[in-house]
């Protein structure tokens, strides 16, 4: 199934050594010169603006170059994708992600993904 990595913002705050961090960093200020250049969060608009036109069979990856859960909007991206019937999967250390944002997704995943399966780790409690 092919995919697309969502990156909800630039600069992760984590830092981990062996990320490419700063070749995004300078990628992004060097081919963004559209009107929204600088901003730092993808937002809610140009996240649907996006999923509106991805083909129907593209699994929409929470992953890419930044832990998803540090967009504050990510809670609200991943609504958005459960309701139009997409396929997501979700790669987290869960960083940025508040209590009310678990239960959130949490409950729409009981709610609009009933068959969720998860890897079984520490995190498993989630579900
Ligand atoms: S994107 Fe992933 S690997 Fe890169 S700094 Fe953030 S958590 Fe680390």
């Amino acid at each position: 199934m092919p995919r697309l990595q969502i990156t909800t913002m630039i600069g992760c705050h984590l830092m981990c050594t062996f990320c490419p961090q700063d070749n995004l960093k300078e990628s992004y200020g060097a081919h963004n010169d559209r009107k929204d250049r600088g901003k730092k969060y993808l937002s809610i608009e140009n996240f649907r603006r996006v999923i509106d036109k991805l083909p129907k069979h593209v699994r929409i990856d929470f992953s890419g170059m930044s832990e998803p859960w540090a967009n504050p909007d990510c809670t609200q991206m991943l609504r958005y994708a459960l309701e139009q019937n997409r396929h997501v999967a979700i790669y987290t250390t869960l960083y940025g992600m508040t209590e009310k944002d678990a239960d959130g997704v949490v409950t729409l995943l009981r709610r609009l993904r009933p068959q969720a399966h998860h890897r079984k780790s520490s995190h498993a409690r989630l579900l």
